[in-house]
């Protein structure tokens, strides 16, 4: 299949990009798949109440059918419309932070598939803060289920180069709107249980959440890498992120981390190895390997999150055989940039 690739700029949707858009959303209406930008990730999108798109969605990325896809909706009217019941606390979240990265577990009604849903009764719903992707929501008809445009594994795409070389000629159309602004995907919370529950760290934290609804807990699973329990987001239990390279964390003091790593370097690339380092801005320059990239600056760890899973396909790029990666403290942003880098890692994390 042809993959049609089109450029459209958030800030300039003028008759043109409308036109690009409703040529999407009868892409979507058709059954077919179209890659788009979202605040957090670049999204792969289908029709999420036609089962048939599900499963080419699942089809496209190489994922696994029992993890569950996010719908993303443009109003909330639409949420109405496909859950049992809005939950008083769903309404208070959207209120503070839709559109948003924030996506919140529902019991889902019959309008929508299990072929969506991974075979669940609840349904995962996301309104994004993203012009283009509201637009194409609409254009669709209102629901679009979209997971990551990666291949299933693989670091999410934050530009569109990652979606052409991931899922070029198995979709029918990738929507270009340049870097993404988060670059981490949303936050999820389950509003099933008694105490709302965070099954995935993103941009939204913990502490932004208890300030709207009072308590809530965490799925232990996804802080705790010891833990031997199911975590409670099904996708949560596959190997994610992974770039091609083997990654190792190194946690410390930074002059124990800077020398570690470059002891280790040395050694790797003594053995002819292509050795990557993850950086921040105040030490780049201490490194020594074959590439070193800074992934933002400490002071605001929104630019980590904005730059890490770029940074871990540039290694790709580059072809790197060894990364290591400083480490990022646990708390705030900085729990979904840990829990992601430690997926990435495969849990390769030292002390030092
Ligand atoms: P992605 O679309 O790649 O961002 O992944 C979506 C994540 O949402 C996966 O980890 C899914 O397991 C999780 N998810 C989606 N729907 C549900 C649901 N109904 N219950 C629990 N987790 C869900
Ligand atoms: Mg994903």
């Amino acid at each position: 299949m042809e993959t049609e690739v089109i450029v459209i700029e958030e800030s300039d949707m003028d008759e043109e990009a409308l036109e690009g858009l409703k040529k999407a959303g009868q892409i979507i209406r058709d059954g077919g798949l179209v890659a788009f930008p979202t605040e957090t990730v670049y999204g792969l999108g289908g029709d999420a109440l036609n089962p048939l798109s599900s499963k080419k969605i699942y089809a496209a990325k190489g994922r696994p059918s029992d993890n569950p896809l996010i719908v993303h909706v443009a109003n909330m009217d639409d949420l109405a419309d496909i859950v049992k019941e809005v939950p008083e606390a769903a309404r208070k979240l959207a209120d503070a932070f839709w559109p948003g990265p924030l996506t919140m577990i529902m019991n889902k009604n019959d309008k929508v598939p299990y072929e969506t849903t991974g075979g669940l009764d609840t349904v995962a719903i996301r309104m994004p803060n993203n012009k283009i992707a509201l637009e194409l929501i609409r254009q669709s008809g209102g629901y679009i289920a979209a997971p990551s445009a990666n291949t299933s594994g693989r670091p999410s795409p934050t530009v569109a180069r990652y979606c052409v070389e991931d899922l070029s000629g198995k979709i029918e159309m990738i929507i270009d709107g340049g870097q993404v602004g988060i670059g981490l995907e949303s936050t999820i919370v389950d509003l099933t249980s008694e105490v709302p529950m965070i099954l995935r760290p993103g941009y939204i934290t913990a502490q932004m959440l208890e300030d709207v609804l009072g308590k809530i807990s965490i799925d232990k699973t996804i802080i705790d890498s010891t833990s031997t329990e199911k975590p409670k987001a099904p996708g949560m239990k596959y190997k994610h992120y992974a770039p091609k390279g083997d990654l190792m964390i190194v946690q410390g003091a930074q002059d124990n981390v800077v020398s570690y790593i470059n002891d280790k370097s040395q050694q790797a690339m003594a053995e002819g190895k292509r050795v990557g380092v993850i950086a921040t801005d105040a030490t780049k320059a201490m490194y020594r390997a074959d590439v070193v990239k800074s992934v933002g600056n400490r002071e605001d760890e929104s630019t980590i999150a904005h730059e890490l899973f770029k940074v871990l396909r540039e290694f790709d790029d580059e072809q790197i055989d060894i990364m290591f990666s400083e480490s990022f403290d646990d708390s705030g942003i900085g729990q979904a940039i840990m829990n992601r880098l430690l997926k990435a890692a495969g849990h390769n994390i030292k002390s030092v």
